[in-house]
Formats: structure tokens, sequence, C-alpha cells
């Protein structure tokens, strides 16, 4: 069986229990760190998100996903210490986001073939020269559009993949673009049952998500409590219909939560909400529309060991 990279060492598929596949520790908007008027406090923001996590931790959480992308404030060495104080084992990704929010002044100058270079290194000797390696690839597309940049990080994602074994998952908006992921890793030869297409719970026409999960890969129902985007009962009525019809083997649910933001804080209370919603709301109201204590166990334990395996 294959080992998968946690920032804290490996372990097998099997160890990884009860997982969110999409939440975040600590994210923070490329430049954030040339506001000189911003003082960061790393052990205040330690102690904030370790409480957090052991809330989680609290309510049986065994393995924290954080697809974080490298332009998105990644912290391998921050995401370590607070694995460390809360018990609660955390994979980190390598990999680019959007055109629009990611970093790319400089990976846009970057061939193919660097970023595949640098996708591999982050996934087999380490992140900097922290020794902590990266357990699953993330890449990201706008809404609408695909932009050759994005394709290019994707491709390179699929390449990565193939040379490496780990799985991809990806970052959608507004419940668009995730067939079109899909035709460029097919197009690589990515088996599609290693992709997670994420925030696929943005879009609430059943013939989109569908048309994905014909194709074998695995959605994110994983911005529950983003009401701003779309409201919850819309994501729980998809997700408890596919669940009813069978497709419980290829969803998983998260929130897409970030326990801390580094720099300015935007003004008006954050629109997402701490992964307990799932436990408190989400949880319940599958129980109330039928889904058993089975299907839950396959979609927070079951499908996060497979999508690990290789
Ligand atoms: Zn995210």
């Amino acid at each position: 069986m294959n080992l998968v990279n946690t920032v804290t060492g490996t372990c097998s598929p099997d160890q990884l229990g009860l997982t969110l596949m999409h939440e975040h520790l600590m994210i923070a908007w490329a430049g954030w760190e040339t506001d000189s008027t911003v003082r960061y406090d790393r052990e205040a923001a330690l102690r904030l998100v370790t409480d957090q996590v052991k809330q989680l931790r609290d309510l049986g959480l065994e393995t924290f996903v954080d697809p974080c992308p490298m332009d998105l404030g990644r912290d391998v060495e921050f995401m370590a210490e607070v694995s460390h104080r809360t018990g609660v084992r955390v994979i980190c990704a390598t990999g680019l986001y959007t055109h629009t929010l990611g970093a790319n002044a400089y990976y846009r100058q970057r061939k193919l073939e660097e970023l595949v270079e640098i996708y591999v290194h982050d996934l087999t000797v380490g992140i900097g020269n922290t020794g902590i390696k990266a357990g699953l690839i993330k890449c990201a597309t706008g809404a609408g559009r695909i932009t050759k940049y994005e394709e290019r990080c994707l491709r390179a994602a699929a390449q990565a993949h193939l040379k490496t074994g780990a799985p991809i998952t990806t970052h959608t908006e507004n419940g668009t673009m995730g067939p079109q992921q899909l035709d460029i890793f097919a197009s690589e030869g990515v088996d599609l049952s290693r992709v997670i297409i994420g925030h696929s719970c943005g879009n609430s026409d059943l013939r989109y998500h569908l048309g994905m999960l014909e194709r074998g890969c695995t959605l994110g129902f994983d911005r529950f409590g983003i009401e701003v985007l779309l409201p919850d009962k819309v994501r729980l009525a998809a997700m408890i219909g596919l669940l009813g019809i069978g497709y419980e083997q290829q969803l998983v649910p998260s929130c897409d939560s970030a326990a801390c933001l580094k720099g300015r804080q935007p003004r008006g209370p954050s629109p997402l909400k701490h992964p307990s919603h799932l436990w408190h709301k989400i949880f319940p109201a599958l129980r109330a529309a039928g889904v058993g204590e089975d299907k839950l166990r396959t979609i927070l334990v079951d499908n996060p060991r497979r999508f690990f395996s290789s």
C-alpha cells in the first residue's frame, strides 16, 4: 500500500480516518506581506487556529486536508505546528491558484515543464528546506473560462500526478468549468477517479453534477455555509438527491473555511463558517433526509482513503 505525505510524516491511507477534504488553516492574499501597516503575530495565529482545530478533533476529525495553493499564503511549518499541538493529521498541497486571484507574475513566466518540476519537488523532496512534502496537487480556474496560464497549471498538475501518484483537487468558481477541467486531465491520461472537482456544490444544475460523476471523478460539496454564494438548502438538496441515487462513493463534504486570514481583515462578518457547521447543521440535515450512517461514513472516511490510495 502507498504512503500518504502529511506535514508531520507519512501514514497509510487506512490511518486517515474521518477526513475533511477542503479546509484551510490559514490563507493570505498575495501582497499582504508588503503592507507595512500589518503586524502578524505568529504565536497568536497559532493559538487561534489550534483552538479551532481542537474543536474539530473533539467532534471526531482525524485528518484535515488543507489544499492551500503555494501562492495563497501557504505556510507548511505553521501547519505542522498546528498538527503537533492538536494531534490532527494535516495534508498540504502543491500547485497554483487562479489567474486573477493567485500570485502569478512569476509563475506566468514558467514553462509547463518547470511547473511540473516544482510540483514534483514539493511532492517528493519537500517544500523549501522544511523537509515537509505535499500530499496532493491543487489547481484552479476562474469563472466561465480557463486562461492559458490556468490550463498550463492544470496540465502540470496532471503530469506531476502521473509521475508521483499524488491525487489532484481543484478549485472552480461559480460552479463552472468542472467538465472542462476533466477534459484537460483526461487528455493528459489521468484516471479521473484520482480527481476531486472542488466547489461543485456552487452549481445547482444536477446535469452538471451527473455529467461529471459519470466520468468517475469525485465532486467536492465543499462550500457548505458560504451562503453569500449559494444557500445551504440548494447545496443540500443536490447532495441528498445524489446520495439517494447511489453516488455516495463520489462525494466529499467540507466548508472551505479559513481559520486565519493574514493581513488586513475584511469589514463585516466573515462569509465563511467554521467546519463544525457540518456537525451542527449539515450532517443532521442529511440524517433527517434519510441518509444513513453507512453513507456518512463513506463520504467522510472511505472516499478520502480511496482518493489517497494509488
Ligand atoms: Zn479552498
